[in-house]
């Protein structure tokens, strides 16, 4: 299977570098040059728990050059997913399906203006990374890749497509049930993120304090409801349990949304919070803690 994967960052490169061991054809396509550079040079660093592991896929910045293939994995941060998409449409083909496995609320709606539902895949990740230098990435933690169709498809495919997954070394399953996953971990996201980000703290430090377990309390609960709306129902109860739970097993991680502000980048904010403030917006339910959460941190990535 001929596989592209755009936005080679932490993401991006852990999935296409451990995709390239097993597969022949593995393309990463970035807009960072020095980074593409270097893969090309020297070929992609993973720094493992246990020692380095140093492989070599192409990378590109034209994707032009690559041409069409049978499966994009998109891996941009959800804010430039649109831009993406329609940089790299020299990749598309008719027949190309779309899996995006990115964080946030909105990635999908921006794949789907340009390649049909029924081509995408959605799902979630709970491997982790980080880039530590252009060509050399740190493999973080490890854990389940869930992935499912958007819209009913061919069961052979997207097995395929898990079957693929596994021999790189990713444990994959498929779910029939995909959106319930992407708004689940969309909501563990609203209830440590933005407050682990406003405080510069650990994901565990929030369940330490009764003010910020009950402000994760009620930026769950008003997730909750928005996904109601949604079409996509949870136990509210049950979910601020298991926002809790992460924060406790995640405790000495420190959140995507915090590394971005230490390190002076946007965030995913109006993609987590801000996606419950603005969806809620769209069904009359009010959102006043994901409002409050939304501002402070848009304000956060102004001041640094
Ligand atoms: P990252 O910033 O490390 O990587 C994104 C890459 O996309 C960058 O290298 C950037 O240059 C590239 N890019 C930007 N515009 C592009 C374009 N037009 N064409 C091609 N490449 C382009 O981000 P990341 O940490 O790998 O996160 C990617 C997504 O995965 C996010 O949605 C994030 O929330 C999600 N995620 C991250 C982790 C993690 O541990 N890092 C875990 C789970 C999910």
């Amino acid at each position: 299977m001929k596989i592209a994967i755009i936005g080679a960052g932490a993401m991006g490169s852990l999935y296409g570098g451990y995709l390239s061991r097993t597969e022949k054809e593995v393309y990463l396509v970035d807009i960072w040059k020095e980074h593409v550079d270097e893969i090309n040079r020297r070929g992609l660093s993973i720094q493992e728990k246990d020692g380095e592991i140093r492989v070599h896929p192409k990378a590109f910045m034209n994707p032009e050059e690559i041409g069409t293939v049978d499966l994009a994995i998109v891996f941009v941060k959800s804010f430039l997913t649109g831009i993406a998409m329609e940089k790299n449409l020299a990749l598309l083909g008719q027949d190309t399906i779309v899996m995006s496995l990115q964080n946030g609320y909105g990635n999908i709606e921006q794949i789907a203006e340009y390649v049909r539902i029924e081509n995408i895949i959605a799902g979630t990740t709970a491997h982790g990374a980080s880039m530590l230098s252009p060509g050399h990435i740190r493999h973080a933690g490890s854990g389940d890749t869930l992935i499912g169709w958007v819209r009913k498809g061919d069961e052979g495919r997207i097995n395929a497509i898990a079957g693929i997954l596994r021999r790189a070394g990713f444990a994959t399953e498929v779910s029939a049930d995909v959106m319930e996953l992407v708004w689940s971990k969309l909501i563990v996201n609203v209830g440590i993120n933005a407050l682990t980000a406003l405080l510069r703290v650990k994901n565990g430090e929030l369940l330490r304090m009764d003010e910020t377990r009950e402000l994760m309390r009620m930026a769950v609960l008003e997730a909750v409801e928005v996904a109601a709306a949604a079409g996509v129902k949870f136990d509210a109860e049950e979910m601020v349990r298991k926002v809790m739970e992460i924060a406790f097993a995640t405790g000495e991680n420190t959140s995507s949304m915090l590394q971005d502000i230490l390190n002076n980048r946007k965030t995913e904010i109006d993609s987590i919070n801000g996606a419950i403030v603005e969806e809620g917006r769209k069904n009359s339910i009010g959102t006043p803690v994901n409002s409050v959460l939304t501002k402070l941190v848009r304000a956060l990535e102004k001041r640094s």
